[in-house]
């Protein structure tokens, strides 16, 4: 590589990454930034000029493209404009986005919320504000990259426990000093594997060890609980949480992230984390789109009750086909490939048969844990589903990976 001929440990880190990834383009193994030209339905894609069916997108009840969603946005533009040029602080404050963190904090059950432009940044500031050099943060191991990188950059005391293993949580806490500011984080639905923070329990232990809880609801709003407001409804506790953090991009089809608290909490961050006062302000039609997205969540109950069926059937097909889907209970199914190798190969049969799946390698998950991170949404039909497994069951079987 020719970079001014410098050669120095980082031109050699980008040499050895495009090697990585050119080898992956010569075996047709590599997947990532493919653009989808079209989005026919949320179940539906076209993507190099083929119709496929969508098993890797986060709009878990369907809601991108809703007219009413639509609709609140173009509404936005029209009055508002495309942007915000400001900051909340200084200028940037519409009245949209008083009445969404009004919306947020009623969905949630809490006093007050606050919206940042990205999930990933509300995680990083949130944390980073909160704690500080001599604190404490207690993070699962497999929590999202966006809560790992707030806690070092909060640079307090940073202890990871074993994948929701509570024991190993309170012995950590109990090996804390006693008189330091301690925070609990952790996802709600783990982003990579599906599976659902035992709640009852890092409630428990948060509160005998003095210490704040943070949950990441990225992944359990409009998924978990009849209603879909997230994982305190899932478990039929009240208000236990004291940092709600969720995001705009998944099942809420806009972009952006949000913590829930209460008011004390809430006003603190308005004031001092530093991606409120030095970001610019969500624009107009993103922060219209996310306000009325809340609504059909609550209006249309109905999606929440197909998502659910239709999970059970993806997770019970799968298993009962033979794959190892971990211990999921939700709409993110990993397909266990073990290698890299697999998880490419595995994914390259799907899509040629116009199933849109993609794999998840090291060091997104634990060497040896490479897999197919397939989801399902509420608009997928029963029919869908079963070719799409179909499709997998073949290719695990020509594998070897199933009988
Ligand atoms: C996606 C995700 C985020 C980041 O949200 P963005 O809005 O995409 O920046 C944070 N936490 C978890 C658990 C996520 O899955």
């Amino acid at each position: 590589m020719d970079m001014n001929n410098i050669d120095n440990a980082t031109t050699r880190r980008i040499a050895a990454l495009q090697a990585r990834v050119d080898t992956m383009k010569e075996h047709n193994y590599y997947f990532y930034n493919q653009p989808i030209e079209e989005i026919l339905d949320g179940a539906r894609v076209r993507v190099n000029g083929r119709i496929m069916g969508m098993y890797a997108s986060y709009s878990y009840l369907g809601l991108v493209g809703h007219p009413r969603i639509n609709e609140a946005a173009k509404k936005a533009v029209d009055q508002w404009g495309t942007g915000t040029n400001g900051v909340r602080t200084l200028a940037g404050t519409l009245t949209l986005h008083n009445e969404l963190e009004e919306t947020i904090a009623n969905f949630k059950h809490t006093e007050a919320a606050i919206t940042y432009t990205s999930g990933y940044v509300t995680n990083l500031t949130v944390i980073s504000t909160l704690m500080g050099r001599g604190d404490y943060v207690f993070s699962d191991k497999i929590n999202h990259a966006s809560i790992v990188d707030g806690c070092l950059m909060s640079g307090a005391e940073f202890r990871r426990f074993r994948h929701n293993d509570m024991e190993h949580l309170e012995g950590l806490l109990k090996n804390a000093p006693a008189d330091v500011a301690k925070l609990v984080i952790a996802d709600s639905v783990f982003s990579m594997d599906g599976d659902i923070i035992d709640l009852p329990k890092i409630v428990e232990i948060s509160k005998k060890y003095n210490a704040w809880l943070m949950i990441d609801e990225a992944h359990s709003v409009g998924v978990l609980g009849k209603k879909g407001t997230g994982i305190e409804e899932h478990f039929g506790i009240g208000d236990v949480i004291d940092i709600k953090m969720g995001t705009l991009s998944k099942t809420i089809p806009s972009v952006g992230g949000y913590v829930a608290a209460k008011k004390d909490m809430i006003n603190y961050l308005r004031h001092g984390s530093r991606a409120y006062i030095f970001s610019a302000a969500l624009p107009p039609a993103q922060a219209a789109a996310a306000n009325e997205a809340f609504k059909v969540i609550l209006d249309e109950p109905w999606r929440i009750e197909r998502l659910n069926e239709n999970t059970k059937q993806f997770i019970g097909g799968l298993k009962g086909m033979g794959f190892d889907t971990l211990l999921t209970e939700t709409a993110i199914v990993p397909v266990l490939c073990v290698t890299d190798e697999r998880a490419f190969e595995l994914t390259k049969q799907c899509q040629e048969r116009d199933v849109f799946v993609l794999p998840v390698v090291s060091p997104a998950v634990q060497e040896g844990m490479s897999r197919l991170r397939a989801t399902v949404t509420a608009v997928h039909e029963p029919g869908e589903i079963e070719r799409a497994m179909d499709v997998i069951y073949e290719a695990g079987k020509r594998m070897g990976m199933v009988k």
